[in-house]
């Protein structure tokens, strides 16, 4: 390790690990921070992306595809199962990936690229000069060492800290916490080629259960809840998750148990400042009806580590002309999504069982192909008025303005 480089990235994720391999390839000299021992492990998701969304970043490999999802299902609080499937959705479904084998390839790439890596090494603090981020105090084996940088990128996911130490408002409302726990369990009945989503105030109040396949016989089964809904015995995602678990597989083996948060809040209000950038998990980008953040922490990992090396190049790293960034993400794919899926979930929270069993039943019975907002809203007006009247002017309101 250098004392210092051009950039500093600080988290070994998948955010921070394409964005140190980009600005490798563009020729910085980079330092990338993990405080784990092994980067993706110990795994904190349920492993799932849609296909063609990683395939903009890496060639699939059978080293970390743990299964190929061919349809999904979603279970309505009555039992109802309404299946997705390509030829009715008009696009491919996904992957569940292996991330300790995934994250660990990615990382292995920034290195193949040229970028220094510690793991077992701790940001915990920034270096700040005139107001500017300059690097950062590096802990490693109870020894504090600074490391300078022209540039640094957060990329410390949902549990975030080094942004808020440079003065950025990170805080992620209680509501908009999801809470998770997950098992690995094996010797369970399930479709291998099937993800299902179960839903209802009994099941998981303001979020869902999921069963995402990786091979025969063998799942992640979790559950993600509103923050503000757990937290007392009973009633802590575990706790329902247990409750699940007993119902669906009696007879299952857990032999992993995980647990995590999921910001599913609007992203920060910005994303850079002098000197840093933030990407992935810490800039809030995780998709807030889903949960999924491994896409936007790819994608804004690899479009900060380009204007990044480009401010970089012209020797000026300052906010105003990092800002590029910032305006491409939220013009970008991602960032549209973000927004119509911020504004999807905020009504999709305010719905009893009943209402969501009304929509369940009747989205099912919708041409998936034309699917879309607008038919959403339509079909919402049309064959559920009174789900319609419930959500009201303001909340069809939100949905029309999302398309
Ligand atoms: C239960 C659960 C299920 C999920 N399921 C899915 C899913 O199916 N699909 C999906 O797309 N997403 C899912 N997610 C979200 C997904 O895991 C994240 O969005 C994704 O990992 C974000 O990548 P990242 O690089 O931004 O952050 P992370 O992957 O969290 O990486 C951040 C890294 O920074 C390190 N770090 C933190 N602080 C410091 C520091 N001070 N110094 C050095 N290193 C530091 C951490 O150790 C970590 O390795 C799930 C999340 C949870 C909790």
């Amino acid at each position: 390790m250098k004392s210092t480089y051009d950039l500093l990235v600080i988290g070994g994720g998948p955010g921070g690990a394409y964005a140190a391999k980009t600005a490798a390839e563009k020729g910085l000299s980079v330092l990338m921070v993990e405080k784990r021992p092994a980067p993706g492990a110990p795994v904190r998701c349920a492993e799932g992306v849609g296909k063609e969304l990683l395939r903009e970043f890496m060639k699939p490999d059978e080293r970390w595809v743990a299964a190929e999802i061919e349809r999904a299902h979603l279970i309505a609080p009555d039992g109802f199962s309404m299946e997705l499937n390509p030829a009715k959705a008009g696009s491919e479904v996904g992957y569940v990936l292996n991330r300790k084998v995934f994250d660990r390839e990615l990382v292995w790439q920034a290195a193949a690229a040229g970028s220094d890596i510690m793991v077992k090494t701790r940001a915990c603090s920034p270096v700040m000069e005139n107001g500017a981020v300059k690097g950062a105090l590096l802990e490693y084996n109870g020894t504090v060492t600074e490391v300078k940088a022209d540039l640094t990128i957060a990329a410390d996911g949902v549990e975030s800290k080094f942004a808020r130490w440079c003065g950025i408002n990170t805080t992620v409302p209680l509501r908009e916490m999801e809470t998770c726990a997950q098992y690995l369990m094996t010797g369970i009945d399930i479709d291998p080629h099937a993800t299902e989503f179960f839903t209802g105030n009994e099941v998981a109040p303001g979020g869902y259960v999921w069963i995402f396949p990786k091979g025969e016989k063998t799942a992640n089964v979790g559950i993600g809840i509103g923050g503000d809904r757990g937290g007392k015995p009973g009633i802590r995602p575990k706790d329902y998750l247990d409750r699940f678990v007993q119902k669906h597989f009696p007879d299952g083996k857990i032999i992993e148990l995980i647990a995590g948060g999921v910001s599913i809040c609007r992203p920060l209000e910005c994303t850079v400042a002098d000197g840093l950038m933030i990407v992935g998990d810490a800039a809030r980008v995780s998709d807030p009806i889903t949960g999924g953040g491994i896409y936007a922490a790819l994608y804004t990992g690899k479009s900060a580590a380009e204007v990044g090396a480009d401010a970089v190049a012209k020797g000026d790293v300052s906010k105003k002309n990092l800002m590029k960034y910032d305006q491409d993400w939220r013009a970008s794919y991602l960032g549209k999504a973000l927004d119509r899926n911020y504004q999807i979930k905020e009504v999709f929270v305010k719905l009893n069982d009943d209402d969501l069993n009304a929509i369940i039943h009747s989205v099912s019975k919708m041409d998936m192909t034309e699917f879309n907002t607008l038919s959403l809203v339509k079909n919402i007006i049309t064959a559920n008025p009174m789900v319609a009247l419930k959500l009201g002017k303001a909340g069809l309101k939100s949905l029309i303005d999302s398309i």
